[in-house]
């Protein structure tokens, strides 16, 4: 059995769903942990330094994370899953379902490559059927999200941290009150600019994440008389998501939910 280690929750899920029986995935940020901020501890080091197999997210979206795969993990161990996708500006790439394809394309590869019995035997075979599978059922989802946003009465997605700039490719304006990083200030003149967007495209919803300090953008929403929604930006789970095994897909799907409603789209009523 391979062992993974993968720094967040939906790259632990990928890893899973494509790895199957040949593999046990840790997860390095566990349930209700800040994602962004999260520092390993010194027995996780442990579990990188002897992992077959670590992916990890680079692009600034965690640091220590970043630092201890590139100095701890075997040679050739750990792979930089935002550098596979060419690193692009924000490194939140798992809410963007074609870039998980990709990804899980990248995963596949490098386990049919440590697959005992090699890439052709019962293991490599059963991993690449996997892949096929899943790779389906991403492709499924982001073409749900496509039709889905396809007609919306509003464009403009306000979100609390700026997390989701893999949506504007459904034609959605995504605009967050924060930096990348929930931790970010945004400036008076960025927060009076937001307000301003707000009120001409006569927002009517605020989204908010779960996990994320939601205080600026409830704030905002306050100001300009709209309600609030909750995202689930999945940098991790909830206690209560990790004890019912919630996956990638069943967490997209809702936050599907949520846009439609929140941005009037398409039948929603
Ligand atoms: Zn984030």
């Amino acid at each position: 059995m391979l062992h993974v280690v993968a720094a967040i929750a939906p790259l632990a899920d990928l890893v899973a769903n494509v790895g199957g029986q040949a593999v046990r995935v840790d997860t390095l940020v566990g349930p209700g942990v800040d994602a962004h901020t999260f520092d390993p501890t010194p027995r996780q080091g442990a579990l990188v330094a002897g992992a077959d197999l670590v992916v990890y997210l680079g692009g600034d979206l965690q640091p220590a994370v970043a630092r201890m795969a590139t100095s701890l993990a075997r040679a050739g161990a750990a792979i930089d899953l935002h550098a596979a996708l060419g690193g692009p500006r924000d490194p939140h790439v798992w809410l963007d379902p074609a870039r998980m394809r990709r990804l899980a394309a990248v995963v596949r590869d490098e386990l049919l490559r440590r697959a005992p019995g090699g890439p052709t035997g019962p293991v490599g075979t059963d991993i690449a059927d996997r892949a096929t599978r899943y790779d389906a059922r991403l492709g499924a989802l982001d073409d749900a999200f496509r039709a889905t946003l396809a007609s919306c009465r509003t464009r403009v997605l306000v979100t609390a941290h700026e997390a989701f700039d893999a949506w504007a490719k459904y034609g959605l304006e995504v605009i967050g009150v924060a930096g990348l990083s929930p931790e970010a200030e945004p400036s008076a003149s960025d927060l009076e600019r937001t307000v301003a967007t707000l009120r001409q495209h006569r927002v009517t919803t605020v989204f908010v994440e779960r996990g994320v300090p939601t205080g600026l953008a409830t704030t905002l929403a306050r100001e300009v008389g709209a309600a609030t929604a909750v995202l689930d930006p999945m940098e991790s789970l909830s206690r209560e998501q990790a004890a019912r095994g919630i996956g990638y897909v069943t967490v997209m799907t809702a936050n599907l939910a949520v846009l439609r409603t929140g941005l009037g789209c398409g039948s929603a009523g």
